[in-house]
């Protein structure tokens, strides 16, 4: 079997098509416009290229946005200064903090300070806390709700399917097992989770009808540990060496791509699959939140 090549960036186009239209409803039958403040503390260069690539999503989609852009060594008070100005800010719906902050900052404080109708990241306990209730009020985290779209849109329904994911973090591993796990549409699923504690990781993937690698370590999921005919969705993002390369290094991901394409059914590519879908739902989110925020 050679798998289908997920692609993440037409789907996330078709997402961000849904998304400019839903704005330009808002603006013809409410004279709203979604407003998106990214808040950057710092000058770490990816976060830096995140949050340009989130503001520039912004406006391509009609969505206003703010960028705020602190020192590095701005304080806790700072910091929460200016999230508490834009909670009470009325054109701003969702805020965001791009993460990592320095390491004076104290982030989940931050976060648990930003309003939960605000919190387009889902980072706040009282938005985890809904997503694992089921409770469709709050926000899905971005990463691991691009993925169902993904699945969604590729046709493939995890329902009654055994998902493994392999991979614990908050943002990613923990928030995709809650939502597969849902008794809900695009859910239902079975869902087995691991990780570094996990011994014989292979022995619960090859059990998978659906894999989700999401560890960040390059190429760890090889074609021996998958079965034949599997769904393989690679979160993972990592650099490793190429001098060939204009830059010296390349990005592959949590899987080894060409041979376990050769297995699967289906596989997203690293980059160009799940990465695309991560700012495309952030996008999603502010539009909800701006819908809520307006009774709309
Ligand atoms: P993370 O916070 O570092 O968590 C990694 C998880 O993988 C942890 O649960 C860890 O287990 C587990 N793990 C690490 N090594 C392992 C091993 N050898 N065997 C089994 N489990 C192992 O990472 P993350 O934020 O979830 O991100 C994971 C990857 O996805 C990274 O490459 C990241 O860059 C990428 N990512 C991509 C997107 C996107 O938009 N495409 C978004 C977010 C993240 P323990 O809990 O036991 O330590």
């Amino acid at each position: 079997m050679v798998a289908v090549s997920i692609d993440g960036k037409k789907i996330a186009e078709e997402v961000n098509q849904e998304t400019a239209k839903e704005v330009a409803f808002l603006a013809r039958s409410h004279n709203v416009q979604p407003g998106l403040a990214v808040l950057l503390i710092g000058d770490n260069p990816a976060s830096a290229v995140y949050v340009g690539m989130k503001s520039k999503k912004s406006a391509e989609l009609g969505i206003y946005s703010e960028k705020i852009v602190l020192d590095r060594n701005a304080t806790q008070e700072e910091v929460m200064a200016v999230v508490r100005k834009l909670n009470a800010d009325p054109s701003i719906h969702g805020i965001l903090v791009q993460s990592p902050p320095p390491p004076q900052i104290e982030e989940k404080e931050i976060v648990r300070t930003i309003l939960p109708s605000k919190d387009v990241d889902c980072f706040h306990p009282v938005n985890v806390g809904k997503m694992l209730l089921g409770e469709t009020d709050g926000f899905y985290p971005c990463t691991p709700y691009g993925i169902l779209v993904l699945l969604e849109k590729s046709g493939i329904d995890p329902a009654g399917r055994h998902c493994v994911i392999i991979g614990r973090s908050n943002i990613v591993g923990k928030p995709m097992m809650s939502l597969l796990v849902q008794k809900a549409k695009g859910a239902n699923s079975t869902v087995t989770i691991c990780h570094s504690r996990t011994p014989d990781i292979a022995s619960h993937t090859r059990r998978a009808d659906i894999v989700i690698a999401a560890i960040g370590k390059a190429e760890f999921l090889k074609a021996d540990m998958v079965k034949d005919g599997a769904v393989v969705i690679d979160v993972g993002i990592n650099r490793i060496k190429d001098v060939a390369a204009p830059k010296g290094y390349r990005l592959v991901g949590d899987v080894a791509f060409a041979e376990v394409a050769a297995k699967a059914s289906y596989i997203t590519p690293v980059p160009g699959g799940v990465g695309p879908m991560t700012i495309a739902m952030l996008m999603r989110n502010a539009v909800k939140a701006c819908r809520m925020q307006n009774g709309i």
